[in-house]
């Protein structure tokens, strides 16, 4: 009994290690399953906050979305303070702090501002960063 159960075991393994080399090896066709909500605009026109309701929340509260492969079915969580939600490639951050103030109409203490934005052009969003 126990090794039919290790020869399973074995096999599942093997069969994991497949799965994770297709993923690896595989040129993803992502689609949304989950989309996320939708986003407000900044004061500053074309640049997209991000973070939902709460206006002192950092990018914890951020908009999540879902993606899924179509080609070798990998998930993905993702966030739109950090993935760009057309494109599904990371976004660049602009290291110089922000006055939050510019994009948010408040300050906020010990926070500052920083610009993320897609490599392909989708996509700016201004995310609230802990600056001390
Ligand atoms: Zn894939
Ligand atoms: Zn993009």
């Amino acid at each position: 009994m126990t090794n039919r159960v290790n020869y399973i075991r074995s096999s599942i393994e093997e069969m994991e290690e497949t799965i994770r080399t297709l993923q690896e090896e595989c040129e993803h066709e992502f689609t949304i399953t989950k989309p996320h909500g939708e986003l407000r605009e900044s004061l500053v026109e074309g640049i997209y906050l991000g973070s939902t309701d709460n206006p002192w929340s950092g990018p914890r509260g951020s908009l999540k979305f879902s993606i899924n492969c179509l080609k070798c079915s990998l998930t993905k969580d993702c966030s739109v303070a950090y993935i760009c939600p057309k494109c599904f490639t990371k976004l660049e951050v602009d290291k110089s702090p922000n006055l939050r103030k510019e994009y948010w109409g408040k300050s906020y203490i010990y926070y500052g501002s920083l610009i993320h934005s897609c490599p392909n052009r989708h996509f700016v969003i201004v995310n609230d960063e802990w600056d001390q």
